[in-house]
């Protein structure tokens, strides 16, 4: 039996999107793969409200991640971190020789205005980079009000990793002032894993040219280079089937509209909330909740697994706690082409098994 996925990512795909996986292939060197590009560039512009250019990279979100901070960063990177994603980045940097710092919020809270002004005042960096939508804890950093801080910093480079929010939330690239802005298929935008995108500035860019050793198969200037210079192709043969996929499924994102599709998952994530404070507790920041992703605290401190394992015969999966907080948290994604009734229709499974539950250990006391 196939369980519904309530986890944050891969996530659930409609069967015609999953379709689009079996097209006929085309070279990855001809007109129409260069028209397919640009058609989903077109579209992603859109929905990302920017006119900056688009780089598809057949590898995970990770890879652009690494790319971009490797890439862009001539003398050294801030990187702000609100759990395990932003660890990662900072890591990603380190482990590529990159100079960088990393600026850490505990768990559960989000990165401050105030922290970036303070890091970016010491004139020691060139490079921000951000969770927007940390997964682990179900935060959505104040990116409006880190905005205002960036933009008295020209010539910062501001990365964003919105790997579990890009298509679920509004993110105004352009009016922001994001320089590059990373998402990944198999969570909001509901496709299979395996592809990864992003815009990125011209800025970015000219920065990225500064850096001698960008390493290659995630070198942002020579993406750049082959989509700007050679009609929108790639260095590399890149996953045609998700470019297939990708392009109609932003058809139908475009028709639902983005506004109705970030409605729609603030709609799903007010539900879960209020289950989550009805029966848990919620784990992080009330200011700063997650509309793709919510982080209970199991304050009844049951069994996880046990709890997981009984949804799963009823045709559902749920997430564990993420790192440090894997047996203290556990999280429901409420991302993609999810629909509230059906939101509804598993926070009922959960309350039956709950209950279940509470009958069974009742009995074993008696
Ligand atoms: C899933 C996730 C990633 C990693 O993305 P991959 O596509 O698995 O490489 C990075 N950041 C956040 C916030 C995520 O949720």
């Amino acid at each position: 039996m196939h369980k519904r996925l309530y986890i944050p990512g891969p996530v659930d795909v409609r069967p015609d999107v999953l379709g689009k996986f079996a097209t006929p292939m085309i070279g990855h060197r001809t007109k129409e793969a260069s028209a397919l590009q640009r058609r989903i560039s077109d579209k992603l512009r859109i929905l990302l409200e920017t006119k900056n250019v688009i780089l598809l990279s057949t590898s995970s979100g990770s890879g652009l991640m690494e790319g971009a901070v490797r890439s862009c960063t001539r003398r050294r990177a801030a990187v702000f971190s609100i759990g395990a994603f932003g660890d990662r980045w900072h890591k990603m940097a380190v482990s590529n020789g990159v100079p960088a710092d990393r600026f850490d919020s505990p768990p559960g809270q989000a990165t401050l205005p105030e922290q970036v002004e303070a890091a970016l005042a010491t004139g020691l960096y060139d490079v921000v980079c951000l969770t927007h939508n940390e997964t682990m804890t179900g935060v959505t950093n104040p990116v409006e009000e880190i905005a205002r801080v960036l933009r008295r910093y020209p010539e910062v480079v501001w990365c964003v990793d919105a790997v579990s929010s890009l298509g679920g939330v509004r993110i105004e690239v352009d009016r922001l002032g994001i320089d590059v802005c990373i998402t990944s298929t198999q969570k909001c935008l509901g496709l299979p894993p395996g592809m990864s995108l992003c815009s990125v500035s011209e800025k970015a860019v000219r920065a990225a040219e500064q850096v001698p050793f960008r390493g290659l198969y995630f070198d942002f200037v020579e993406l750049y280079k082959f989509v700007t210079e050679k009609d929108h192709q790639y260095p590399a043969t890149p996953s045609l089937p998700h470019m297939f996929a990708l392009d109609y499924q932003l058809d139908r994102i475009l028709a639902e509209g983005p506004e109705a599709r970030f409605d729609r998952h603030a709609r799903m994530a007010g539900m879960v909330r209020d289950w989550a404070r009805s029966r848990f507790a919620l784990f992080s920041d009330p200011r700063y909740l997650s509309n793709t992703v919510t982080c209970i605290a199991n304050t009844r401190n049951l069994s996880f697994p046990d709890l997981n394992r009984r949804m799963g015969e009823k045709g559902y999966a749920l997430s564990n706690g993420y790192g440090v907080l894997k047996d203290r948290t556990f999280r429901i994604a409420h991302m993609a082409d999810t629909l509230p009734d059906e939101v509804a229709a598993m926070l009922a499974c959960l309350d039956g098994t709950l209950d279940e539950m509470a009958t069974e250990d009742k009995e074993e006391r008696a």
